[in-house]
């Protein structure tokens, strides 16, 4: 709800921050009064404990981002602070979750979205930003918004690449210099599944075997495993077989290299005939 005239825009991240967080900070400039950004490197979601150890910090670079990028608050909490001793509850959302990123990542969605239900209460925001570089995770927000009725409006934001295509994320920083050239292929795999769709190709299979055909490099030497590359309706997040023009559709891929996982998707175009 707003208060005085505030409208409050809340920004969840978990740090190590780069230009795709950042263009989620602009656009809540844009649309609010006062920026909250929170930083918070959740464990309840990592379901690997060496992927948390690993994950990147760096909190006094990402608060003199946003400082200079002008954001109102900064909130990083302690762990403790956020799950004190026998925190027992948890937020769980059903069907958007069973596949991908949560077969993949059991538990993950939970920690996800209990976490953004804890943000959603401490701060209460009235608009909350996520990026479609977690497009699950982003239907699966709004699901719950939508299923408990929150008064919260979730914005999306598109997803920012780097010069050369790669999808911005934080683990980007832990490739080597070869692998970070490689990785550039998954996003050069999805652009080519773009394109039959846009010639007008509609069977799904055709268009990740093109897709595939990219990835299939790395994957022949063992350097790219594929976690999943799929076809789905940005609806319900099921795989769909033929691409039609009252559904919107999206190519997701996961793959992982140098053991690093990376995510990445783009919209399928709906112009076809
Ligand atoms: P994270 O710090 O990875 O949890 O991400 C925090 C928020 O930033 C999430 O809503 C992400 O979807 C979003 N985000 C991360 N990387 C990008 C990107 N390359 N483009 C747009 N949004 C992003």
């Amino acid at each position: 709800m707003e208060t005085a005239g505030e409208r409050i825009v809340l920004v969840p991240t978990m740090g190590a921050l780069h230009e795709g967080h950042l263009s989620l900070v602009d656009r809540a400039a844009q649309v609010g009064t006062k920026t909250v950004v929170s930083i918070f490197v959740n464990p309840k979601q990592f379901n690997i404990a060496a992927d948390l150890e690993r994950y990147p910090r760096d909190e006094g670079r990402d608060i003199a981002l946003l400082n200079d990028r002008g954001v109102d608050v900064v909130f990083a909490p302690e762990v403790d602070e956020v799950y004190p001793e026998n925190f027992s509850t948890q937020v769980s959302v059903s069907r958007l979750t069973a596949r991908w990123e949560g077969a993949g990542r059991p538990g993950h969605f939970e920690g996800v979205t209990t976490i953004v239900s804890l943000l959603f209460h401490l701060v209460s925001p009235d608009v909350a930003i996520f990026g479609e570089k977690d497009f699950q995770q982003l239907r699966v927000i709004e699901q719950m918004v939508r299923d408990l009725g929150l008064r919260i409006e979730i914005l999306r934001a598109p997803l920012i690449r780097e010069l050369d295509g790669l999808a911005m994320s934080s683990r980007n920083v832990r490739l080597s210099a070869e692998g970070r050239e490689k990785a550039v292929t998954l996003s050069r795999s999805l652009t080519k599944a773009v394109a039959c769709a846009e010639e007008g190709g509609r069977d799904v299979e055709e268009i990740l075997t093109i897709a595939k055909e990219e990835l299939r490099p790395l994957i022949e030497t063992g350097e790219l495993v594929i976690d999943y590359l799929v076809v789905v309706d940005e609806e319900n997040l099921e795989p769909i077989a033929v691409l039609s023009p009252e559904k919107a559709a999206r190519v997701l891929l996961t793959a992982s290299l140098e053991g690093i996982r990376l995510l990445d998707n783009m919209p399928l175009p709906r112009t076809h005939s």
